[in-house]
């Protein structure tokens, strides 16, 4: 059965998209830690982002940096905070926070964001990919 990120990356599940490419996909967190939560997750289903292929993990890791950038500049920050667990949701992700100081990464702490701002991110951060990914 495909996995609830799967469903989310072929459109299945709605989300609030900010960059995909043949292979992989991003969008915002459902229930972030800061606004602008980004989970990148490649399209192709493995558990534990360990285990995927080198070329893969290269493409996904590459991907993820100009998602990064991209977030960065929509969101400005200190930094983007990287973080993988993966406890949850049985499909690999790679979570991408906008951070101030290190309790921007507190994963018992969470945001809730009406739909409308959640939107708004999403738009920004999508409009900035593109900028910086146009051929
Ligand atoms: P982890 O597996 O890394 O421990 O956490 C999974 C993350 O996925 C959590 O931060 C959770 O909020 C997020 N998440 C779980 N289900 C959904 C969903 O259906 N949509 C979105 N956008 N995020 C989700």
């Amino acid at each position: 059965m495909a996995s609830i990120f799967s469903k989310i990356a072929a459109g299945e599940i709605p989300s609030y998209k900010v960059a995909a490419d043949d292979k992989h996909y991003a969008f915002l967190d459902i229930n972030p830690v800061a606004p602008g939560h980004v989970l990148v997750i490649p399209r192709k289903e493995t558990d534990y982002i360990f285990d995927i292929d080198d070329k893969e993990y290269q493409e996904y890791t590459l991907f993820a940096k100009r998602v990064a950038q991209a977030l960065k500049e929509a969101m400005p920050c200190k930094r983007i905070g990287v973080a993988v667990m993966g406890l949850e949701v049985p499909h690999a992700h790679i979570h991408l926070i906008p951070m101030n100081s290190e309790s921007d990464m507190n994963f018992k702490s969470k945001v809730t964001l009406p739909a409308e701002e959640m939107e708004a991110i999403a738009a920004a951060i999508a409009k900035k990919f593109d900028e910086l990914n146009k051929a």
